[in-house]
């Protein structure tokens, strides 16, 4: 039977400042070493000061994973060396003295399947170390402290997991549910990373890190599911040890034999004492935690009538349930879902495109009606909104400026129509015997009005001026 667990670090992006200082906890946009501070580096005489923001943010997300939270939370030393924590010891959380972690004992669903969360903890970003080129073959490595003391949340999860499928959904609803939360964004680079233990039929836990993306993760673990059954086949001892996965190569590759936890020599943080969440503060956490992913989802159907199809994509993704929430969607909200999940998510598909984006829910619940009151046809909104997406003016000033109103008038019409007609001799003779012609003409008549004239008053006169019902 395969077992699979993960640990998940997920960076708290929406918060100001580090865990433990005041420096910038977006590190991103700095030159290196230049978001760093005597505390972040672990200059001796520094004190760390705990960011009380950071340890609701993360009580949050173990109240949003059904978790148990502590009446107190404490903190601890893990001491290992390595180039990228100047400190030499990382600022992170461990249940010794009963449970002093953020939170324990939740769960997500993925579909039908439960899967158990052991633990969350709170703890600080290592630094960022940069190689010339490929990682084994590297003559010159960089250090970049900017990351060093960024809150990160550390999801650890029982080994539920049966299919690398299964690691690659939970991580998605894992990731929505974050963002839902308004706590992180996890489409930021490095925002979210996640090691996994592989064992199959009871034999030693291998552990896979350095995997960047969710994607590379479903194909590492699927490798190392492959790698052991070989070994068991063959008879081979399947050792307890880390793997990097080689993203040129596509496999995994062993790294170290796995440290025992002993040998980090834990020891409690003494320069941060014990900090209590009290129930007035966890009350006030539920009482404003955002609406979840699966109760905006019922709203969307039981109130809107949206089927629950589109439905869920639109209530896990958070950018365009917003758009849909800021629409004025009293009425036409089906359609409003519909023109976001259809026509706006496929024009608004990277990060860059919706950060650049001027669109307002305004503007759609604006387009939905003028397309059912007639006043634009469902070509030329398609127009209009690729506009809206690039300048955000009025959708009135828009149809005016890029001449989008409908042609429905009926002599303009006719007239665009006795101009095709001497145009297609051959089709007209055509379609007095093959029907389907028709629509071929209609064709020619949207491509003469760019898509302007109203298809059914078309239609219908097409078929009077060739006398055909
Ligand atoms: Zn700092």
């Amino acid at each position: 039977m395969t077992k699979i667990g993960l640990e998940i670090h997920c960076q708290l992006t929406k918060l100001e400042s580090k865990l433990f200082c005041s420096c910038k906890a977006d590190y991103r946009e700095f030159e290196p070493n230049t978001n760093i501070c005597p505390i972040c580096m672990g200059i001796p005489g520094s004190l760390p000061l705990l960011n009380k923001i950071a340890v609701e943010k993360a009580t949050l997300i173990a109240m949003a994973l059904d978790c148990s939270t502590p009446d107190k939370i404490a903190f601890f030393r893990k001491n290992y060396f390595y180039p990228d924590l100047p400190k030499n010891f990382q600022i992170t959380q461990l249940n010794a003295y009963g449970n002093t972690s953020i939170g324990w004992e939740g769960k997500i669903l993925v579909g039908a399947v439960k899967i158990r969360i052991r633990r969350i903890q709170l703890e600080e970003d290592p630094g960022r170390l940069i190689y010339e080129g490929a990682t084994e073959k590297t003559k010159l490595t960089l250090v970049d402290y900017n990351r060093a003391g960024t809150p990160l949340v550390e999801i650890v999860t029982e080994p539920d997991f049966e299919t690398p499928h299964q690691v690659r959904e939970f991580l998605n609803i894992l990731s929505d549910l974050l963002e839902n939360l308004n706590v992180s964004d996890p489409g930021l680079e490095g925002a979210m990373r996640a090691d996994a233990n592989v064992s199959i039929e009871g034999g030693s836990k291998v552990e896979i890190k350095n995997i960047g993306s969710f994607h590379d993760l479903e194909k590492a673990v699927h490798f190392e599911i492959t790698r052991q059954q070989s070994l068991v086949e063959r008879k081979i001892e399947i050792i307890q040890e880390t793997r990097h996965w080689d993203d040129g190569r596509k496999i995994t590759v062993s790294a170290r034999t796995k440290e025992e936890e002993a040998e980090y020599r834990y020891h409690l943080e003494a320069d941060i004492p014990w900090v209590r969440i009290n129930d007035t503060t966890k009350n006030q956490l539920q009482t404003h935690m955002p609406e979840s992913i699966s109760s905006k989802k019922e709203r969307y159907v039981s109130k809107y009538g949206i089927t629950s199809q589109v439905a869920d994509i639109l209530s896990s993704d958070k950018y365009f349930s917003e758009l849909f929430e800021k629409a004025n969607n009293e009425t036409n909200a089906k359609d409003i879902a519909n023109m976001i999940t259809t026509d706006i998510m496929g024009l608004l598909d990277t990060r860059e495109k919706r950060e650049m984006s001027k669109l307002e829910g305004d503007h759609i619940s604006d387009l939905v009606e003028y397309i059912k009151s007639n006043k634009i046809t469902r070509a030329s909104a398609k127009l209009a909104l690729d506009e809206v997406i690039k300048n955000g003016k009025q959708l009135s000033e828009i149809i005016e400026d890029l001449d989008l109103g409908h042609v429905s008038d009926e002599t303009t019409l006719s007239d665009i129509i006795t101009e095709i007609l001497d145009e297609e001799t051959k089709a007209v003779e055509d379609a007095k015997q093959n029907p389907d012609i028709v629509n071929f003409l209609v064709g020619k008549v949207m491509q003469k009005t760019r898509g302007k004239a109203d298809p059914e008053l078309t239609l219908s006169l097409l078929k009077k001026h060739l006398g055909i019902n």
